[in-house]
């Protein structure tokens, strides 16, 4: 079970709210109280009564924080937490000796944060540091790659193996792994809330990630892309691992690109991943050993480590025609897929295989006829034409959050019979409601989105779990991110 521990970070800008937030953290190990945005400070009144342990933090503007005071003010305020009793209280290491380390040492975390990137004498950094002879040191770099983690990775193992306090965090997007894996880099404790770039909030790290539950021993998946922190498919697979008890974690993955990602996943045995956009094409480009589907269609969604190897799978086509053929009959119609990017031709490569009539229409009449040459298709003029489509599938981004007041065609052009919208968020986009408007019957991309990631669960573990485990997941994962 994991050894590193929750560390909550709660930010106001009253002391009374900030005392509130600190109350309202009862999942967090301990606490970091961020004074830095408060205004009415009372620093006394910040730490009475609480449950906790707290580290009390007051960040400069110039450190990434909010306190624009001054030094001295700042100093005053750590200080006053010190003298009331606070577990820890951190200091930004300024690369010079400071008295208050001589004094309070067992009580302080020396942090060190850049912004810009991670800087090539990190390990001397940490060295100088854990030199003053502090609790805790902090190191928290910009990642720009999955492949910024790996040293990140060994220097906090090391300082663990040597009975060192550290935490060492990868931030931004293509840092999320050293935050959930914690314990993999060595941390006694991770950060969780929304302080920091690539933050994960609490209630997800502790219940989706199952933070308290890994070990060096739990398998790691992903969704790999760029950017992936809007997926859904963390929530939808955690809750398949949950669901069947297995001893697995499935990732955020950000990478900088394909050779990143191959190079992290050796790194941190990565055992499988969702493959998104942009790498659906160049991932099948370089795995020898790809499904029929993925070869036809030149891009696969799903790879499986097997040893030193690595099998790619499509599952889209799959994904689509599942909800599609589960609830309508289709036979004799004619489809129109607007769009000719890799869900408009996994769309068409199903409806077409469906025995469907299928017209590919897009803005670039070149990506039309190259999807068309991939499925079987033929390609259409666009904008659609009226009375040209009994199953209309919009296969582009259009209409996806935060444009949820635009729609791929005119309502007045909504004149077949079914709608099939791929964009799942939100679930009713701005063409169903207008289809439905307009007396047709609609299927949005969610059920899609759960379809796929079904069939992508159950090739990894050869266990099926119900549709509904990733449909409420979904669902939920809906109305929490951010996107
Ligand atoms: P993609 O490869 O980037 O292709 C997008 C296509 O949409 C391209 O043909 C693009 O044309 C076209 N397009 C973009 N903006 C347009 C506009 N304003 N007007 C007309 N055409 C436009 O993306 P994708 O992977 O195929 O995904 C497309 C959509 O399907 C996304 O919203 C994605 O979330 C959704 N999707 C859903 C699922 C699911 O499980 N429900 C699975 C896969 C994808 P250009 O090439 O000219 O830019």
């Amino acid at each position: 079970m994991a050894q590193s521990q929750v560390c909550v970070t709660v930010r106001a800008t009253t002391t009374d709210q900030l005392r509130q937030r600190r109350d309202a953290a009862v999942e967090a190990d301990l606490v970091e109280l961020r004074v830095d945005g408060v205004e009415d400070l009372d620093v006394s009144g910040v730490l009475k009564g609480r449950s906790k342990p707290a580290i009390v933090t007051c960040r400069t503007v110039q450190d990434g924080g909010s306190f624009d005071g001054g030094e001295e003010a700042q100093r005053r305020i750590i200080a006053e937490a010190l003298k009331c009793g606070a577990e820890y209280v951190d200091i930004e290491w300024n690369g010079s000796p400071d008295p208050r380390i001589t004094k309070h040492g067992s009580r302080i975390v020396l942090s060190s944060h850049d912004f810009s990137g991670r800087p090539s004498d990190l390990a001397d950094r940490y060295s100088a540091m854990r030199a003053t002879g502090v609790a805790v040191v902090k190191l928290a770099v910009k990642a720009k790659s999955l492949m910024d983690l790996v040293p990140l990775a060994d220097l906090g193992c090391r300082a663990k193996r040597d009975g060192e306090q550290v935490v060492i965090i990868g931030m931004g997007g293509p840092g999320v792994a050293s935050r959930i894996l914690a314990d993999r880099f060595g941390a006694c404790w991770s950060y969780a809330g929304d302080a920091a770039p690539g933050q994960v909030d609490p209630d997800r790290l502790i219940r989706e990630f199952r933070f308290r539950e890994l070990s060096d021993s739990t398998e790691v998946y992903g969704v790999l892309g760029n950017p992936v922190m809007h997926s859904l498919s963390p929530a939808m697979h955690n809750a398949g691992f949950r669901a069947i008890s297995k001893d697995a974690v499935y990732l955020p993955l950000e990478a900088a690109d394909v050779d990143d990602f191959f190079s992290f996943a050796d790194a941190f045995r990565i055992s499988g991943v969702s493959v998104t956009a942009p790498f659906k094409e160049e991932v099948h480009s370089r795995v020898r050993e790809s499904d029929p589907i993925g070869k036809r269609i030149g891009a696969v969604n799903t790879l499986q480590r097997v040893q030193n190897n690595w099998r790619a799978m499509n599952c889209d086509v799959d994904g689509f025609l599942e909800p599609l053929l589960s609830r309508f009959t289709i036979d004799g119609w004619r489809a129109t897929v607007i769009g000719a990017g890799g869900a408009a031709k996994a769309a068409s490569v199903g409806l077409v295989e469906s025995g469907v009539l299928t017209k590919i229409c897009a803005r670039r009449q070149e990506k039309a006829e190259e999807a068309a040459r991939v499925s079987g298709a033929t390609v259409g003029v666009f904008p659609v034409e009226p009375n040209s489509w009994d199953l209309l599938v919009n296969a582009t981004p259009v209409g996806m959050t935060p444009q949820v007041n635009e729609s791929p065609l005119p309502a007045s052009s909504l004149d077949g019979r079914l709608v099939y919208d791929l964009v799942y968020n939100p679930s009713r986009t701005l063409l169903l409601k207008e289809a439905a408007k307009r007396g047709c019957r609609t299927l949005g991309g969610l059920e899609m989105l759960v379809a796929q990631a079904k069939r992508q669960f159950e090739w990894w573990t050869g266990v099926q779990v119900p549709n509904s485990v990733f449909e409420t997941a979904a669902k939920n994962g809906l109305t929490s991110t951010v996107e």
